[in-house]
């Protein structure tokens, strides 16, 4: 930034620190243009010189390093050792043998995480904030990181300033500079330089930091210095110090995977102890200890819950739904509640101006020429009105202001015409907690102040009414019904007022805002989207109870209620005065039915999140503004709008709709439920799987059959079984009835519904199919029992994972076909089973001898013992006979 920023710094050079300057001295020293900005080109050259405005991230782990990380783990570096050791001693075919099947191991955990990894940066891309410049002349919206030292940016309500900026102009402008100097309160912000060059952060009133929020009222500034030559970017290395934190799921798995691999090896312990007893060598049995042990260690559980949360993350992004915590993913599936917002989330927010109420006369559209009040009427639409050129010469702006811009302009009176005879001379914004906004203009030597709001507020700052004959005393009450009647039929009603003065006021505050002469009324009608009301209806279906939460009229809120079905009859309206006025404000939850939320002020959002979080709720909350940012914090799942919302909207929420759509809420929701019970399947089948594993290990010397496996045995089973099937389960479609049941307890332990049982008996019923079939080829006399043993135990880890594709539908509903990559898994993971045994210079790498038919078809069929026993558990559990309540 100045030459106060140390030497190697490499930002522009300026001739004092910028907040001591004139902004017109900034500019110049820049080489910019207010009005014009830079030129694209002189933009371009800059970014090349200055690099991207971007506060550098943690450097990504190169490839080399994930793959180590995948080797560090103790037990398998045991493996290695134990392996290179026997080796050295015995066969280095099976030194060999090992290392490769550990490798390849390491190799697939890599291309998961890796997938991860760039799963996460494409969202954290999509996620990338913008800014608003001003390039040629024109008003461009622009990546954050394209920006340049001299560029002019514009910022307003809502916005996180996208480098430093030294302010040109600002209205009324707040920023809320906690994040970065520990004060809670806004800052008032102004452009007059500063004297003091060594005024800490928080006093440089000239000056917008990067990072920072805007809390109220819009700016120009100029870019004084991006990346990380911004305040922000100094003490990034600070921010940059807290790693990456656990989901909760992955919390409780880790906790309870070190409890497990404690008694992996302990039993480990007793099988390497029990060999030694029947006289096998001690060297074998210490490596098939450690082998098991390698492969029996859910080490890998909370990787395979972050692949397949970020992996479900991404497609959640291709659906509208960009998270941006993964633990959102992971607890989506446990929301009971959805308050959301209606305008442009339950409606489409285009807005149309349909009703004109003026002296006491209605009509479709605004008169051209028109009488008095009309006249008014239109220039206060006209005038007070915060539509820009767009980009394409057609107008640009929020809605209600382009709608209403609009029926202006139908009438003949075009803002930029009018405001050569009375130009803006200023302004008190919109915002949404007085829910009004008043402009300033000049009229010869006089000032007329135009305000626009929600009628029983603007009625309230109301004494007179203009009538064709000017003007005459108000009656409030008839005025306050004729919105009400306007509302009830489903439209915005605004109110427009005006008053003159006789000089723009000293200090500009709400008391201009008074005595004003009532205009008239217009009502604009914002049809509901047609995919809300099947959303509402899956929500109710789900569990999950869909509230509206408005800052409209409460007869407007209703009447689209209604037709949403997200009300009927009996729904009681409540309004942030019920709330704050304690009518209720914590019971109003017990109410059936739910009620619908009007005129509420973000700060009363808080509150109901509260209430619900009180009685036991688990809530999802959407939210655009500024002011909404502590109510998305405060909500278990906070919602902000990736097109209306604001930046620090956003930046509060977990996820983003990049679609404004309540219907993708819903949609997220039944992906996180979906996604929540693959993680569970892909559970159920690895440790089901190891369980079958220790417990082949375990019983045979008990019941004094030799040692069944070999290490190779048990790292190939591990790597075949776990990698490509394991995975192939989280491709799980969802089962039909997703959106059917109860949402899920958020503190619900992973192995509740049964799922700890299952692994248990079945993890017993593999093991005992492989010892029958060994106690069986022993029996008959077969010299190849032992591949007819590591045959049956991976043929029974493949049919399980068919088994449990869906955890109460039996296969047969649940489609054999629905899952190609599950089945194309499994028909690679047999022939690979069956090369080990038929490809001659196989069999001696994996101590394997080819089967005769007789014995293959053996080994062919006996694993369907394992459907027909999972089918029988699903059968009981579809009857409601087990597993109802087992939740521990
Ligand atoms: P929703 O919650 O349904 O999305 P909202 O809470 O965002 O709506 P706001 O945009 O905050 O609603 O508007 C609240 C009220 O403020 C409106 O009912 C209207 O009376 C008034 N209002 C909205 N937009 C403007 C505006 N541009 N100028 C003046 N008043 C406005």
């Amino acid at each position: 930034m100045s030459e106060a920023s140390g030497p190697d710094v490499r930002g522009p050079r300026l001739p004092a620190p910028p907040h001591t300057l004139p902004a017109s001295a900034i500019v110049a020293a820049l080489d910019s243009d207010v009005e014009q900005g830079l030129t694209g080109a002189e933009a371009a050259a800059r970014r090349q010189h200055f690099g991207p405005n971007r506060v550098q991230e943690r450097r990504r782990r190169p490839l080399w390093r994930m793959f180590l990380a995948q080797l560090a783990d103790f037990m398998i570096l045991v493996l290695i050792a134990a392996a290179l050791i026997s080796g050295i001693i015995g066969s280095l075919v099976d030194t060999l043998a090992i290392v490769v099947i550990v490798l390849l191991n390491a190799v697939i955990g890599l291309v998961q995480e890796y997938r991860a990894e760039q799963a996460m940066a494409a969202l954290k891309r999509m996620a990338a904030p913008g800014a608003r410049v001003r390039r040629d002349g024109r008003e461009h919206d622009v990546p954050a990181a394209d920006l340049v030292p001299g560029d002019v940016v514009l910022l307003q309500a809502g916005n996180v300033p996208p480098a430093d900026l030294r302010l040109v102009e600002a209205a009324a402008l707040q920023i809320d500079e906690s994040a970065l100097t520990g004060e809670s309160q806004p800052v008032q912000k102004s452009t007059a330089p500063l004297d003091d060059r060594d005024a800490p952060l928080g006093e440089r009133a000239n000056m917008a930091f990067k990072g920072t929020q805007v809390t109220r009222g819009r700016a120009t500034g100029v870019v004084t210095a991006t990346g990380m030559d911004t305040e922000l970017g100094r003490i990034a290395a600070l921010l940059q110090s807290g790693g990456q934190a656990r989901t909760p799921l992955q919390q409780r798995l880790a906790r309870f995977g070190r409890r497990l691999a404690l008694a992996v090896l302990a039993i480990c312990a007793v099988i390497f102890v029990a060999g030694l007893a029947r006289g096998e060598p001690a060297g074998l049995m210490f490596l098939t200890a450690v082998s098991l042990a390698v492969a029996a260690i859910p080490e890998a559980l909370p990787a395979v819950v972050t692949i397949s949360l970020a992996l479900g993350a991404r497609k959640m992004a291709r659906q509208h739904a960009l998270i941006r915590h993964l633990p959102a993913v992971e607890t989506l599936g446990s929301v009971t509640f959805i308050c959301s917002d209606k305008t442009g989330t339950l409606t489409e927010n285009r807005m149309r101006a349909e009703a004109f109420w003026a002296a006491g006369e209605t009509l479709e559209s605004l008169p051209s020429p028109g009488p008095e009040p009309w006249r008014t009427l239109g220039l206060a639409m006209a005038l007070n009105n915060d539509t820009r050129p767009g980009e394409d010469g057609s107008l640009a702006g929020e809605p209600t202001e382009l709608a209403l811009a609009e029926a202006a302009l139908a009438a003949g009176l075009e803002r930029t015409r009018l405001e050569q005879s009375q130009p803006r001379t200023g302004e008190l914004p919109f915002d949404a907690e007085r829910k009004r906004m008043t402009t300033l203009h000049r009229d010869g030597d006089a000032v007329i102040a135009y305000t626009k709001g929600a009628p029983e507020r603007i009625l309230a700052c109301c004494t007179r009414l203009l009538a064709a004959d000017g003007e005459r005393d108000l009656d409030s009450q008839a005025v306050l019904q004729q919105a009400e009647r306007l509302a009830a039929r489903g439209y915005r009603v605004l109110a427009f007022a005006r008053r003159r003065l006789a000089r723009l006021p000293e200090p500009l505050d709400a008391s201009v805002e008074r005595q004003l002469t009532l205009l008239g009324l217009v009502g604009l009608l914002d049809p509901p989207r047609a995919e809300a009301a099947s959303a509402v209806e899956l929500c109710r279906s789900a569990g999950i109870t869909p509230v509206m939460v408005t800052g409209d009229h409460p007869a407007t809120a209703l009447a689209i209620a209604r037709r949403l079905g997200l009300a009927n009859d009996d729904t009681p309206v409540l309004t942030g005065r019920d709330l704050a006025g304690g009518a209720g404000a914590s019971r109003w939850w017990t109410d059936t039915p739910a009620p619908v939320f009007a005129r509420v002020s973000p700060t009363h959002k808080i509150d109901i999140v509260g209430a619900l979080q009180r009685s036991g709720q688990y809530v999802a909350m959407t939210g655009d503004g500024v002011n909404d940012a502590p109510a998305l914090k405060r909500a278990d799942i906070g919602v902000a709008m990736g097109r209306k919302g604001t930046d620090v909207a956003r930046e509060a929420a977990d996820m983003v709709l990049l679609d404004d759509n309540f219907a993708t809420i819903v949609a997220a929701v039944r992906e996180g439920r979906r996604i929540y019970d693959n993680v569970r399947k892909f559970i159920k089948y690895t440790m089901t799987s190891n369980a079958g594993e220790i417990w082949t290990l375990f019983l045979a010397p008990f019941l004094g059959l030799p040692i069944p496996l070999l290490p190779i045995h048990i790292l190939w089973i591990n790597l075949v079984t776990d990698g490509l099937p394991g995975l192939a389960l989280t491709a799980e479609p969802g089962d039909p009835d997703l959106m059917q049941r109860p949402p899920r307890p958020p503190r619900e332990p992973i192995f509740a519904h049964g799922m700890w049982q299952h692994i248990l008996w079945a993890g017993v019923l593999i093991g005992g199919l492989s010892i029958f079939a060994q106690a069986w080829a022993l029996h008959s006399g077969s010299a190849h029992w032992q591949t007819i043993v590591f045959t049956v135990l991976t043929l029974s880890q493949l049919v399980h994972a068919l088994a449990i594709r869906s955890e109460s539908r039996s296969l047969w509903s649940v489609g054999l076909l629905s899952n190609a990559p599950l089945l194309g898994a499994l028909a690679l993971t047999l022939l690979l089973q069956l090369a080990t045994i038929y490809v001659p210079w196989l069999n001696p790498v994996f101590h394997t001898d080819p089967l005769t038919a007789a014995e293959l078809g053996f080994c062919l069929t006996l694993p369907w013992v394992v459907l027909l026993a999972v089918e029988a558990e699903k059968w009981l559990c579809r009857r409601g006979w087990i597993y109802q309540n087992a939740a521990q």
